[in-house]
C-alpha cells in the first residue's frame, strides 16, 4: 500500500494516467474500449476503483444503484459530504478519458486530503458512476438519477439489445430493484457536488489554457419534424405541380444552421428520412430530427422560435405542410455561484488568475445531481477537442494542474462551509 502524502502532483498525473490505461483494458469489446452498466466489465470496474479508493484512505461501499462509493470522513464522522464524482461506464468504441479522468482525479484528490481529513468541516465522498452515457438500456445518467433520487420507475422494463429488462439485470448483477431508493442522498447530508471531466470540445485547446470553468450544462430540447408534400411520378410531374418534402426539409436544415449560427446556440439535425425514397418519385414525406442546445433556457427558446417561424414560412409558400413533435426538453442546469468561486480558487492555485468559463454542450452527472445539491464543474484540456472516440486524448502536464486545483477547491469550499 503506497499511502504517501508526499506525492507530487506530477506522480499522481502519472499514476493517474497509467490507471485509465489499466481500465482501458477492461472491455466488453475486443478491440476498442466498451462498458455498459450491470455488466461483467462494470463488476470489474467497481473493483478496481474500490481497491484504489481503499489504497487513498477511504472507507468504501457500491450503493444500491452499483456505484462505487468511497469516504473520507471530516473532523468527526457522520458530517455532511461533498462529493467529488464522474463516471466509469462509456460509450461503444469509447476513449479513456470521458468520465474516468474525473473518478481518478476524485481518488487522487482524496488520497491528498486524508492526512489532514481532522481539518475537514465535512465528510468527502468520491463516487464512480455506474452508467452516465445510458449505452446499454437507452436511458442516461442512471447513476447519478439513483443518487439524486430521480430514478424513474418506468426504467425497470426497459431492455438492452438482449432483452434483458433492466429489473432483470439487476438481479444478475447481485442488486435488489426494491432498494434502489437506498442510493438517494438528502439534500440536507450534502454540501455539495464536484466534478472534474474533459471539456470534449475544442476550446479551451484553442485558447491555450489546461482547465476551465463551467458556467452551465445546456439542456437540449428536441424536436422530431415532419415536411408533408404529394409523392407523385417524378418524370410526369412538372415542377409548378409538385410540393416536395425533401425541398422544404434541405432549405430546414440550412435555416437550423444560419439560425443556430446568428444567435450562438448549437443546433443540428442528425437524422432525416425521405418517403417513399425511390428514385423516379417526389418526396411525399420527410422526417428528420432536430436537437437544440445553448447556454441558457431563454437563448435556446428563442432560437427555436426563429426555426419555427422560418419552416413554418417557407412550408406555406411551398404548400408542404410541417408536422412538430417535441420528444426531449430538459432545463439548463447553472453550477452555483459558491462552487464556481471554489473552484477559481482552485484554478488560481495553478497559477491561472483569470480562467476561462465557458459551458458545457454535453451532458454530465452533475446535471442530475443537481437535483439535490449545489453542483460545480471543472474541464481540462483535451485533444483536438475529441471525445467519444478511440482518439480522446489528455495531457499529463494538465491532470497534474486539476488534481491541485480540486484540492485547492475543496480546502475553498471548507473555508466558506458553516455548520
Ligand atoms: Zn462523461
Amino acid at each position: 500500500m503506497s499511502r504517501d502524502p508526499v506525492m507530487t502532483s506530477d506522480a499522481a498525473a502519472a499514476l493517474i494516467m497509467a490507471r485509465c490505461d489499466e481500465l482501458a483494458g477492461i472491455s466488453a469489446m475486443p478491440e476498442g474500449i466498451l462498458r455498459a452498466y450491470l455488466t461483467e466489465e462494470h463488476r470489474r470496474h467497481n473493483a478496481l476503483a474500490a481497491r484504489w479508493m481503499v489504497e487513498a484512505g477511504l472507507e468504501v461501499w457500491q450503493d444500491a444503484a452499483g456505484n462505487q462509493c468511497g469516504r473520507l470522513e471530516g473532523t468527526r464522522p457522520g458530517l455532511p459530504t461533498l462529493v467529488i464524482a464522474s463516471h466509469l461506464d462509456t460509450v461503444p468504441d469509447a476513449g479513456r478519458y470521458d468520465g474516468i479522468l474525473g473518478v481518478l482525479l476524485g481518488i487522487e484528490t482524496a488520497r491528498r486530503l486524508a492526512p489532514h481529513a481532522s481539518e475537514l468541516p465535512f465528510a468527502v465522498e468520491i463516487v464512480a458512476f455506474a452508467d452516465e452515457e445510458g449505452t446499454r438500456f437507452g436511458a442516461t445518467l442512471l447513476g447519478s438519477r439513483a443518487m439524486a433520487g430521480t430514478w424513474d420507475a418506468g426504467w425497470w422494463e426497459a431492455t438492452d439489445a438482449a432483452g434483458i429488462s433492466m429489473a432483470q439485470a439487476f438481479w444478475d448483477f447481485g442488486l435488489d430493484p426494491e432498494k434502489i431508493h437506498d442510493a438517494a442522498r438528502a439534500p440536507e447530508d450534502l454540501v455539495g457536488y464536484l466534478e472534474a471531466h474533459i471539456e470534449q470540445g475544442p476550446y479551451l485547446e484553442a485558447a491555450g489554457r489546461p482547465l476551465g470553468l463551467v458556467s452551465s450544462i445546456a439542456g437540449a430540447r428536441r424536436f422530431k419534424l415532419t415536411i408533408l408534400g404529394e409523392a407523385r411520378h417524378a418524370g410526369g410531374t412538372p415542377y409548378e405541380r409538385r410540393r416536395d418534402a425533401l425541398i422544404g426539409a434541405a432549405q430546414a436544415v440550412l435555416d437550423v444552421e444560419r439560425i443556430g449560427r446568428d444567435r450562438g446556440v448549437i443546433a443540428t439535425v442528425g437524422q432525416l428520412d425521405t418517403r417513399p425514397g425511390a428514385v423516379n418519385v417526389v418526396p411525399g414525406e420527410v422526417e428528420f430530427s432536430l436537437d437544440l442546445r445553448a447556454e441558457s433556457d431563454t437563448l435556446r427558446d428563442s432560437a427555436w422560435d426563429e426555426i419555427h417561424a422560418a419552416l413554418s414560412g417557407f412550408c406555406t409558400q411551398r404548400c408542404l405542410e410541417l408536422v412538430i413533435e417535441e420528444i426531449h426538453s430538459a432545463p439548463t442546469v447553472s453550477c452555483s455561484p459558491r462552487l464556481r468561486q471554489a473552484l477559481a480558487a482552485g484554478v488560481a492555485e495553478t497559477g491561472d488568475h483569470d480562467p476561462i468559463t465557458l459551458y458545457s454542450r454535453a451532458g454530465h452527472d452533475a446535471m442530475a445531481m443537481a437535483a439535490v445539491t449545489e453542483i460545480g464543474m471543472l474541464f481540462t484540456r483535451c485533444e483536438d477537442g475529441i471525445s467519444h472516440h478511440p482518439e480522446e486524448n489528455v495531457l499529463e502536464t494538465d491532470v497534474a494542474l486539476a488534481l491541485q486545483a480540486l484540492e485547492r477547491a475543496v480546502w475553498a469550499v471548507a473555508a466558506e462551509h458553516r455548520e
